[in-house]
C-alpha cells in the first residue's frame, strides 16, 4: 500500500516536471494589437486590446526625446519628427493613424496599470551616446518603480550597452532580453539576460540555441512572426515567447498545436 502511494507520488511529480518542461509558447503582441479596429502602432488603444484578447505581453518602443523626457513610437523619425532630436512637446503633438496623440510613456504605463499584459518595454536608440542611453535607462526604470509596475515589466534593447545597464539598474530578476541576434547563448547568460529576443531566422540558422538556452536556465523569444508554419516550428521547438503582430492567428495556432 505504502509502495503505491509512493508511485502515485512519484508519477505525479515527473507529470508536474514534463509540464514545467513544455510550458506553452506565449503571444506578445508586437507594437501592441494594432491590426484592428481603431488601433495604431504604439497606441494606447493598441495596448488595450492586446490586453483583451489576453496577451501574455504587449511590446511597444520607447525613445529619449532631446529634452530627456520619455516617449512611445516605433519610428526614428515618425510623421517629420525625429524623437531623439525634438522635445517632447514636438513629438505629443504628432497624430497616430486612429487620431490618437503620440503617448507620453507615462501616459502609457498609466493605461498599463489598470490591465493585466506585461509591458515589454523596447529602448530605441539611434545616435544616442553611451551617455544618454544610460541616462534613459534610469529614467526608464525610475519611472517604473514610480508607477508601481516592476514587477509587470521585461525590457528589450538591440543596444548591447543600453542591455547591459538595464541589467544593472533595474531590480534583480527583472528580464531584460537582447534584440540584435549577434550573440551565442553563453554569452547571453556571461551577461545576466534572461535570453534572446532574436529574428526567428537567427534560431533556423542555429538550431540548438533554443535548447541551449533552456539548459543554461533562459528563456527565448522571436521576433516577428507573422505566418503560421514559422509559430508552428518556434511552438514544436519550445520558444517561449512569440511577438507577432498577427496576436489572434497566434493562439489560434498554439491552440491547435495543444490539441495534436
Ligand atoms: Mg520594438
Amino acid at each position: 500500500m505504502k509502495g503505491k502511494k509512493i508511485m502515485t507520488v512519484l508519477a505525479w511529480a515527473l507529470c508536474l516536471a514534463a509540464g514545467v518542461q513544455a510550458q506553452q509558447t506565449e503571444v506578445i503582441a508586437h507594437r501592441g494589437y494594432w491590426k484592428t479596429e481603431g488601433s495604431a502602432q504604439n497606441s494606447l488603444t493598441a495596448l488595450v486590446k492586446a490586453d483583451g484578447i489576453g496577451c501574455y505581453g504587449s511590446e511597444f518602443d520607447v525613445w529619449l526625446t532631446a529634452d530627456d523626457r520619455l516617449v512611445v513610437n516605433h519610428d526614428t523619425k515618425f510623421k517629420g519628427v525625429t524623437p531623439e532630436e525634438a522635445t517632447e512637446r514636438v513629438c505629443t503633438s504628432v497624430v497616430l493613424d486612429n487620431g490618437e496623440q503620440l503617448p507620453t510613456l507615462k501616459q502609457y504605463l498609466q493605461i498599463g496599470k489598470a490591465l493585466k499584459t506585461k509591458l515589454v518595454l523596447e529602448f530605441k536608440v539611434s545616435k544616442l551616446s553611451e551617455e544618454r542611453q544610460t541616462l534613459g535607462v534610469e529614467k526608464i526604470v525610475a519611472l517604473v518603480k514610480e508607477m508601481g509596475l516592476e514587477e509587470r515589466t521585461e525590457y528589450i534593447a538591440f543596444s548591447l550597452h543600453a542591455t547591459k545597464e538595464f541589467i544593472r539598474l533595474a531590480p534583480k530578476g527583472t528580464p531584460v532580453y537582447y534584440l540584435n541576434g549577434d550573440l551565442s547563448p553563453q554569452a547571453l547568460k556571461e551577461i545576466g539576460a534572461a535570453g534572446p529576443d532574436y529574428h526567428h531566422s537567427v534560431f533556423k540558422k542555429n538550431p540548438t540555441w533554443i535548447k541551449q538556452c533552456h539548459d543554461l536556465g533562459m528563456k527565448v523569444n522571436a521576433w516577428t512572426v507573422n505566418d503560421a508554419e514559422t509559430m508552428q516550428w518556434l511552438i514544436r521547438e519550445q520558444a517561449d515567447f512569440i511577438t507577432t503582430n498577427e496576436p489572434e492567428l497566434l493562439q489560434q495556432v498554439i491552440s491547435e498545436e495543444k490539441k495534436k
